[in-house]
């Protein structure tokens, strides 16, 4: 088969790699229906997060069930499935927490922009739909395997709850999906920080009440400004930056809590700022597996719609127009179809 590999900077190639095999008992090898580009996958591919060695990318897909383990029972060929970018045995303290993504068998899968996939712990890690989906159901379904978990999880770790008054920082597909989640979740005021006239209309589709364009200390300071001085009851901070973070912190009342989903990178906080800011932070990688199970049903049922955050779809072998077309920012996010 053929898959992409990150040799380097700005250096994605569609190559021809092994075809995936059973390793363990609890494997599963799945045919990709689609897979896409993260944002995450840019901090390599901008040389920020520099790769060592040549190597297979992408860890979001769906896709049928091709082959399983012999210990494997809660999936069986033939059935269209979903799993999270890290595997889980579903089954250890952390999982029946709640934190799949701490799981104490986890298992980053990688290598999943290609034809086949390996799957470890695949009764933990893949939940089936209800049938085969429509083909227009896809891209939707294909967000819950990382961007949509991920965005809810921002909004749920933020405790956002009905009546309350949400901001999002970042307007990658994340952001977007953040935005979503705070609307399902009941906010009553989402105000979204973004600059870019296209992110804006699908933000304000998605449900955010307000539009700021300043960043920073100044985005802040706008918050404040339309909260009355108060400050937001829940801050979504979906980018990783230290700008962004300290943004997320001062736009948050005293008592309000922060989720935090962007991957920092290059962020360091002050204690004493931190000390008397008041806040709740909780974050981190999207425990997504947690909730695939609610945003199957509720994608399958069309009360969400979270595929339109794709704006571009391509096929698989040209991977690497996805890579550039998201770090030059001209695509929210690039769908691939093998
Ligand atoms: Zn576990």
């Amino acid at each position: 088969m053929r898959g992409a590999v990150l040799y380097g900077p700005a250096d994605v190639r569609f190559e021809e790699r092994a075809d995936p095999k059973i390793v363990e008992p609890t494997d599963a090898i799945i045919k990709v229906t689609a897979t896409c580009v993260c944002g995450s996958d840019l901090w390599s591919y901008r040389g920020i997060q520099p790769v060592a060695e040549p190597t297979p990318f992408g860890h979001e897909y769906c896709g049928v069930v091709e082959e399983v383990g012999r210990a494997v029972t809660a999936v069986k060929p033939g059935q269209f499935v979903i799993g999270s970018f890290f595997a889980s045995d579903n089954t250890c303290p952390h999982c029946r927490a709640g934190y799949h993504s701490s799981c104490q068998h986890r298992e980053l899968v990688g290598g999943a922009q290609a034809a086949l996939l390996r799957v470890p712990l695949a009764d933990g890690t893949l939940v089936p739909t209800p049938g085969v989906p429509p083909d227009d159901l896809i891209p939707s379904l294909l967000t819950l395997s990382d961007v949509m978990g991920t965005g809810w999880f921002a909004a749920d770790a933020a405790d956002v709850r009905p009546g309350k008054t949400v901001v999002v920082v970042g307007d990658g597909a994340v952001g977007l999906l953040a935005v979503l989640s705070a609307r399902q979740m009941g906010a009553e005021r989402i105000i979204a920080m973004s600059r870019h006239p296209t992110r804006q209309t699908l933000a304000r589709e998605f449900g955010a009440t307000d539009i700021v364009t300043e960043r920073g200390d100044q985005g802040a300071a706008r918050v404040m400004e339309l909260t009355h001085g108060v400050g937001a009851d829940a801050v979504l901070e979906c980018v990783g930056t230290q700008e962004a973070m300290m943004q997320a912190i001062r736009s948050t009342r005293p008592g309000g809590h922060i989720g935090y989903v962007g991957v920092p990178h290059g962020v360091a906080l002050d204690g004493q700022e931190l000390f008397f800011a008041h806040v709740r932070l909780h974050g981190g990688p999207a425990p997504v597996r947690r909730y695939l199970p609610e945003l199957i049903r509720r994608t399958w049922e069309r009360e969400i719609n979270p595929g339109r955050v794709f704006d571009l779809t391509l096929p698989l072998d040209r991977v690497a127009d996805g890579y550039r077309a998201m770090d030059e920012r001209r695509a929210i996010k690039a769908l691939l179809r093998p």
